[in-house]
């Protein structure tokens, strides 16, 4: 099964087949699998997929940044 994978830091969209840990061609990151087959992924239209990569960007920052925070309360707390 195609499994659609998105870059956590360039965001781009990758169509990726079985493979677990699939790789950005463009910056080398390890990809998130974004949850998104392939025939679902074939049937949103352009804005579709630009509106989940916003989500998806959202997402992602929102977690750095609670990985950020975490880790200066860490430093704190030393
Ligand atoms: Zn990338």
């Amino acid at each position: 099964m195609l499994k659609i994978f998105i870059c956590p830091k360039c965001f781009n969209y990758r169509i990726v087949s079985r493979k677990p840990d699939a790789i950005c061609f463009h910056c080398g990151a390890t990809l998130h699998n974004s949850e998104i087959d392939y025939i679902a992924y074939s049937d949103m239209s352009e804005e579709e997929r630009a509106n989940y990569k916003q989500k998806f960007i959202k997402r992602m920052k929102m977690y750095n940044e609670k990985i950020n925070s975490e880790l200066k309360e860490h430093e704190v707390n030393k």
